[in-house]
């Protein structure tokens, strides 16, 4: 159907039928089947790829990673935008602590580069995330609570933006972009690479403390968790993961990362959580920050259903609703925010939820292609508790619904993103993603 010379000057192509198509279709949470895979291998190739995809009036994915729950960034039909040439890593600046990233490349990549250096970038705890997804999204990293999220190292980007033009966003260059850029998705363009300011981190401690406990003692443990977070150096971020295992005792997993070596200031700051249970481990030791970072590994032939909600607090009959959906067999993870990440203002950047202390994120496996009906019906306990949220974070966004996107951005921050979206893809060519609509074009989300 595609002349493949037509899109040649756009990088690599890959059609149906070619080798390799079927694994540049796929991707974590989606199989795809996209008319083509193109990977440019410069901002002058995404914006050819652009300008063949409107000709052509192929609808466009980005892709980073390829981690969205949503499944984004395939499609059935259309054009995948696949960034993984532009992955380059580069100290600017060691003294400025300034670095640049191409947008395909992974976190895991990018802690490998900094560690020599004695930088390292908060941005969430798995190697092959991408960094353009994980960082548009916000960028929940184990470092969240000391120097706050992923966008809040953020400086700069270049953008190709939906006419094909290749523009710098910084404090003086599209302010406007730059800042609907850290947290706004990717529905501005497609981010070439990323400018930030990395943090001053070699080593820090890290691991787990596994908890044996009664399923009755979880809504203790959720509040004890709760109220020792509150109380505890900023240095330490922690998720409390509870993993149904069948036929096993119950188990919750802490996982803990505080940002420093130093022993004494690490165990003042663990102590209280080494009291909160029956402790079955305790794996916690000293690993240079770019070890922090694991890989998920996805069954195969399951998919999975991922939500989340944000929390200001978590009273007793959240608590207890939390362990209702993990006793219905839903994994829950519960993530500590607060510290830095709450001192940032709610409009600096289109991540709002600066009030939020805890993020909840729930999921549970299918057997893939499912009809999605019974996702909801695995997760019948999630929207009672999600009632009662400030709001969620579209990184582990599965849904994609007017509530969803309504949930994410707040009144004001979603009219002030559709106003940066009118300005830089007033036709909506970036549509694949938690959407935002260009302003005056369709209903807001809010009236859905
Ligand atoms: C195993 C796993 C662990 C995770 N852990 C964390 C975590 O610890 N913290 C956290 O905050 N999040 C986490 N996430 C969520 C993650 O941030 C999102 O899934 C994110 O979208 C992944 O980025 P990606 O580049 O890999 O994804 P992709 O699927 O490549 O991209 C997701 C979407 O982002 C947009 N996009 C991506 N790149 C670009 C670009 N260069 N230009 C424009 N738009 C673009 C597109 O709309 C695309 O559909 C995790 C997800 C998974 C699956």
């Amino acid at each position: 159907m595609f002349s493949r010379t037509d899109v040649l000057m756009a990088g690599e192509v890959l059609t149906p039928g070619q080798d390799g198509y079927d694994e540049a279709a796929a991707t974590v949470f989606a199989a795809g089947t996209p008319d083509l895979v193109v990977r440019p291998r410069d901002a002058r190739e995404v914006a050819a790829a652009l300008d063949y995809a409107r000709a052509a009036r192929l609808p466009v994915s980005v892709r980073s990673g390829g981690h969205s729950p949503a499944g984004h960034s395939t499609s059935d039909g259309g054009m995948v935008i696949d960034l993984r040439y532009l992955r380059g890593v580069r100290i600017v600046d060691r003294d400025a602590r300034r670095v640049r990233v191409g947008a395909g490349a992974t976190w895991g990549a990018v802690a490998a580069t900094l560690q020599p250096a004695g930088l390292a970038l908060t941005a969430g705890d798995t190697a092959s995330v991408g960094v353009g997804g994980l960082t548009l999204a916000g960028g929940v990293g184990w470092m969240v609570r000391r120097y706050g999220l992923a966008i809040d190292a953020v400086t700069g980007a270049e953008v190709v933006t939906a006419d094909g033009k290749v523009v710098r966003a910084s404090a003086t260059e599209h302010p406007d972009l730059l800042w609907a850029l850290r947290g706004g998705g990717g529905n501005f363009g497609v981010v070439v690479s990323l400018d930030f300011t990395a943090q001053p981190v070699a080593a820090v401690h890290y691991g787990a403390i596994t908890y044996r406990l009664d399923a009755l003692h979880v809504p203790t443990l959720i509040g004890g968790w709760q109220d020792w977070m509150r109380a505890s150096d900023e240095s330490l971020t922690t998720a409390l993961t509870l993993v149904p295992v069948m036929g096993q005792p119950t188990l919750a997993m802490l996982r803990c990362c505080y940002a420093s070596a130093d022993p004494a200031a690490a165990a003042r700051a663990l102590e209280p959580f080494r009291r909160l249970a029956p402790v079955a481990a305790d794996e916690i030791r000293v690993v240079p920050y770019a070890a922090v970072l694991e890989e998920a590994r996805m069954p195969p032939g399951v998919q999975m259903q991922v939500r989340n909600a944000l929390f200001r607090s978590l009273d007793d009959e959240r608590a207890m609703a939390i362990a209702g959906l993990f006793g219905e067999g839903v994994a829950v993870e519960l993530r500590s925010l607060g510290g830095a990440f709450g001192r940032v203002p709610a409009d600096a950047t289109a991540f709002a939820h600066r009030d939020a202390t805890v993020l909840l994120v729930a999921g549970t496996m299918l057997p893939a292609g499912v009809a999605p009906g019974v996702a909801d019906e695995a997760l019948a306990g999630w929207p009672a508790l999600a009632a009662h949220a400030s709001g969620a974070y579209t990184g582990f966004l599965g849904p994609a619904t007017d509530a969803d996107v309504a949930a994410a951005y707040p009144g004001a921050t979603y009219q002030r993103l559709a106003a940066v979206k009118r300005r830089y893809d007033p036709g909506n060519v970036f549509a694949r993603n938690h959407n935002i609509r260009p302003a005056g074009v369709g209903r807001p989300p809010m009236s859905a």
